[in-house]
């Protein structure tokens, strides 16, 4: 509710007032149990910093995150650890975050020994039903992670998410370094795993087909804002928001539908420490008129659970 996440910059002269970089701005949305919500946007839209204020990796600057009836900006540290077996992340590069010189078996049981969730005595029966889980063998367990290939590291990564029970995972880019055809066993593999266990998903890409095979929900962002969100259906097939639109032209498509037009936005995303004054996205948006420029537009219903933010949109 209303979380802002504002990471304060050097000033360049005493004279000069302070400035953030305004990375989330002020946004509002509900994760519900057992969902794959995926968060979507260019790079520097937001999405990562959503995802690390939720694990409170980052201090939210203000706002609320309602997690179990807690509000995990006001927790304190103690509380915060035992709520942290329940939130996991996955990033995108599983190499960078497993350490080259543990063995897989010393990675997962750190894992479980950090959070003290699984008693030592269960750990070794809980590690192999963790391999089978994530569809690697048991040999894995005494080998280094450089000896895996990538779609076998990420694999070992979510078996080390796995390992405290977590309700929600966080999908950072988690598929984002894999090639096409390991892409789809990695995300299929997250979807058998969250029947089973219940997860609920906040997936963070910039790759809407990926994006379209997973979710149910999709939330766009832009410049620390959400701009529309809904279920995954409604956002593909009647996307209102020109930002969503013009995101969606971009995916690559198969010669049936050649004749989709392809929205090529103007410049890059400007900048979060100034940015654009009214509905942000005026300095890119080919629809944008003079009330875009002075005045902010609310984030509205436009259909049954869908939601945009612009002023076009009635
Ligand atoms: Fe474009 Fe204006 Fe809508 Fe913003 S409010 S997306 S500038 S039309
Ligand atoms: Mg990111």
């Amino acid at each position: 509710k209303n979380l802002k996440q504002y990471f304060p910059i050097k000033k360049e002269s005493l004279f000069k007032p302070k400035s953030f970089v305004k990375a989330v701005d002020d946004i509002s949305f509900e994760l519900m149990e057992g969902e794959t919500l995926s968060i979507v946007g260019e790079s520097g839209c937001g999405k990562s910093t959503t995802g690390r204020s939720i694990l409170r990796l980052e201090q939210p600057t203000d706002g609320e995150i309602v997690f179990n009836d807690k509000d995990l900006v006001r927790i304190s540290n103690t509380e915060m650890r035992k709520v942290r077996a329940d939130l996991q992340v996955i990033f995108q590069d599983p190499f960078a975050s497993l350490n080259p010189r543990r063995t897989i078996k010393q990675t997962l049981n750190e894992a479980m020994a950090i959070q003290d969730v699984v008693p030592k005595q269960k750990r070794m029966e809980r590690m192999l039903e963790l391999l089978e889980c994530v569809g690697l063998p048991a040999e894995a367990l005494n080998r280094y992670p450089h000896e895996f290939s990538g779609g076998q590291r990420q694999r070992i990564g979510i078996a080390r998410a796995l390992a405290v029970n977590p309700k929600l995972i966080i999908c950072d880019e988690a598929v984002s370094a894999l090639d096409v055809s390991i892409q789809a066993q990695i995300l299929n593999l997250l979807k058998d795993l969250q029947k089973d266990f219940g997860l609920t998903y906040l997936f963070i890409s910039h790759d809407l087909s990926v994006v379209r095979h997973i979710s149910d929900r999709v939330m766009v962002m832009y410049l620390g804002k959400i701009v529309e969100i809904a279920d995954k259906k409604s956002i593909f097939e009647r996307p209102q928001h020109p930002y969503t639109q013009a995101l969606l032209s971009a995916i690559p498509t198969t010669d049936l539908d050649a004749t989709k037009e392809k929205i090529v936005l103007k410049g890059d995303v400007p900048s979060p420490i100034d940015p654009p004054t009214g509905c942000r996205f005026h300095s890119r948006c080919p629809l944008a008129n003079d009330i875009c420029k002075k005045v902010e537009p609310p984030l509205k219903e436009w259909n049954n659970q869908h939601f945009v933010s612009c002023h076009l949109v009635k």
